[in-house]
């Protein structure tokens, strides 16, 4: 059942009111694959953009199970009392082939799903790494426009989205557990490289000691890293997500990195290209999208897939053909 699209000014007002329903009508807009809803949903972000920008974006990822749903739970307690807005995008690859979603399937955050002052989401991880970046990073935008002066995006840490979601945050943040190993927790030394700390979750109860292990270990390890350009050392912290334990620290952390990137002038530097990524994401995006939809394409590559599958047709040449075809289809 698909109900009847606001108007661009509808759409833009409410959302800078921090009605949270056009908020939620406004990022199903842009994540949808429509192109009349793309075009609209452009116009939307074109008047919304100028008013985004002020939040603290933090990323967060972490295999399923080790607490980030309850970190963030717990975290947003501080924040709240802080006389912040939070919002949570998550990212949920599981999204895409089934149509459901692993993160919707439980409740999750009950506590902060439940209060005015935080906006909970998921967001479709796309057929493509850009549709990723794509729909979360204007929902995001949307978020800020909202009056949302937080913005957690969470991924579950195994796939590439933690690239692409590292691409448009401030801060990403990598939960961990001790006891098990990078390599049993399918955490790639990739990701350790992206992120500005390290946080050892679950330091409660007999499990504190090996936390702290833990913390030393990486901490160790960390220093093996090269400095990153922005003059920052990552740090290992430890945290629970359930006794509220190290959440204040982690947070004074996140603060600190922003006061230092602001003013040493990464922060705006960083941004600035974020931005220029966006377009290029934001050029490959749209071609590939008007390239598979486009009807003559679609007909090409139908009836010469069957040729391509059993080797009677090259699929470099055959590939060249389709793309030297769409550049001379003459859109609409
Ligand atoms: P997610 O899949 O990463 O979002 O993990 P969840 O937040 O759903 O947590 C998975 C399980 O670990 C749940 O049963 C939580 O109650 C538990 N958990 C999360 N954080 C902690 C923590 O700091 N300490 C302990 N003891 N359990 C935790």
């Amino acid at each position: 059942m698909k109900r009847n699209r606001l108007s661009v000014d509808q759409y833009v007002s409410g959302v800078l009111k921090g009605d949270r329903m056009v908020l939620s009508r406004a990022i199903t807009l842009v994540e949808s694959t429509l192109e009349s809803d793309q075009l609209l949903a452009e116009k939307v972000m074109e008047q919304v953009i100028p008013h985004s920008g002020k939040s603290i974006r933090i990323g967060i990822t972490g295999v399923p199970g080790v607490g980030k749903s309850t970190f963030i739970e717990s975290f947003g307690d501080i924040l709240l009392e802080a006389g912040y807005k939070l919002a949570v995008l998550a990212v949920d690859p599981s999204s895409q082939r089934s149509g459901g979603s692993i993160l919707g399937d439980k409740t999750r955050m009950e506590k902060l799903s439940a209060d005015k002052r935080a906006y909970i989401r998921p967001s479709p991880a796309g057929s493509t790494l850009g549709g990723v970046s794509a729909k979360t990073r204007e929902a995001m935008l949307l978020c800020e426009a909202a009056g949302f002066g937080v913005i957690f995006i969470e991924t579950v840490g195994v796939g590439q989205s933690e690239i692409a979601v590292r691409g448009m945050v401030d801060f990403f943040l990598l939960l961990m557990l001790a006891g098990a190993g990078d390599e049993l927790q399918g955490i790639k030394k990739g990701i350790i490289e992206m992120c500005d700390a390290l946080v050892i979750n679950k330091a409660d109860g007999d499990n504190v000691e090996a936390a702290k292990r833990a913390q030393r270990e990486y901490a160790n390890a960390l220093h093996l890293f090269p400095a990153k350009e922005n003059g920052w050392y990552p740090k290992v912290k430890v945290s629970s997500a359930v006794t509220g334990d190290g959440l204040k620290e982690v947070w004074q952390m996140i603060q600190e990195y922003i006061e230092k990137m602001m003013s040493n002038g990464f922060f705006e530097s960083n941004r600035a290209s974020q931005r220029v990524n966006w377009m290029h994401e934001h050029i490959r995006y749209l071609l590939e999208s008007r390239f598979y939809q486009n009807p003559k394409i679609k007909e090409l590559i139908s009836s010469s897939l069957e040729d391509v599958r059993n080797g009677n047709a090259s699929a470099i040449a055959f590939g060249r053909l389709l793309v030297d075809n769409f550049i001379q289809i003459k859109e609409r």
